[in-house]
């Protein structure tokens, strides 16, 4: 169980005398309900009491725990948004599994049952008044879920930067899915090429992202954060380091200083590697509590990374107008 191994890693570095570990509260029916269909929601707790079984037509299934396990996944992240709104911590990070961001309003995908950021996210806006959220994924895949559920919504600027490449999946999120209705606008898709690494990723972060979220304001900033985007993943080739995963948190909580007083929730999402997970994670936490520190033991990636500027400016011409 990799959980089981993260958390165990984390007790040894000493990092869980540094965080204060929050308990989970499943979520409640309701709290699901302002995302999720009550006819989705029943269909996996249908599946779950029965013992389990497949949820759609390819490979997201359900086991007789999944139902609770989900719950308390998306619970997780509401009760560590409860955290920050309510001072009583600064930022966090929520290490939940199943994912989440691929499970759209009405529709299970890619072994995610409830989309556990855009729970938080509206639990934010329901419980504590927040209007403006920003949303930013930097998992490998695309967010297709938390897409959908925010796509006609200028309450939630949702980010993605993911590897768009043929026959990857989910196979969505073109620079021209921005958004619909009141919503247009605030999707923001930055379609990678397969193998942009460390400069890339930060070069569009600091180019794009943040003046768009500059424009924003945000008063909460949630990151779905997946390492599945490391050059070693198995399943994927983005190209970025430990060390640049590292940069992208400590600029992500200088943003999140600058624009929200420091209001910041990591949700977890993929992450297949262990090493990496495990490094990852601390590093994400380095920066959250603002220690200079960086866990690389695999270093940089060999490859050269291909060059951005063009896809850089297509996003300026399309998000930022002079
Ligand atoms: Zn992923």
């Amino acid at each position: 169980m990799r959980m089981t191994a993260l958390l165990a890693a984390l007790a040894e570095s000493g990092m869980m005398e540094a965080v204060t570990a929050v308990s989970p509260q499943p979520a409640t029916v309701q709290q699901l309900r302002l995302v999720h269909s009550a006819s989705l929601i029943e269909q996996i707790r249908t599946v779950s009491s029965l013992g389990g079984g497949l949820l759609d037509h390819g490979d997201t299934y359900a086991t007789a725990e999944s139902y609770e396990l989900a719950r308390l996944a998306a619970g997780g992240c509401c009760t560590a948004v409860d955290h920050i709104m309510t001072h009583r911590a600064e930022n966090g990070m929520a290490l939940v599994r199943p994912p989440g961001h691929h499970a759209e309003t009405n529709r299970v995908s890619g072994f995610c049952l409830f989309n556990n950021i855009a729970v938080a996210a509206r639990h934010a806006q329901a419980a504590h008044g927040v209007e403006r959220v920003l949303i930013f994924d930097f998992d490998v895949h695309h967010g297709n879920g938390t897409q959908e559920i925010f796509y006609e919504d200028d309450s939630v600027l949702f980010v993605s930067m993911h590897l768009f490449a043929p026959y990857f999946y989910p196979g969505i999120g073109s620079l021209r899915e921005v958004g619909h209705g009141t919503g247009r606008g605030y999707t923001l898709n930055v379609p990678l090429p397969p193998g942009v690494g460390d400069m890339g990723y930060r070069y569009i972060l600091n180019e794009v992202i943040r003046p768009k979220a500059v424009q924003f304001q945000p008063e909460l900033v949630l990151v779905s954060v997946g390492f599945d985007a490391h050059w070693q993943d198995p399943l994927a080739s983005a190209g970025l380091s430990l060390t640049g995963y590292a940069h992208i948190a400590r600029d992500l909580v200088g943003m999140a200083e600058e624009l929200c007083n420091g209001r910041l929730l990591f949700v977890l999402e993929g992450g297949y590697h262990l090493d990496v997970l495990t490094a990852g994670v601390h590093n994400v936490l380095y920066a959250l509590l603002g220690r200079d520190e960086i866990q690389d033991p695999i270093g940089p990636s060999p490859y050269a990374e291909p060059d951005v500027s063009h896809l850089l400016a297509q996003l300026q011409r399309r998000h930022l107008p002079k």
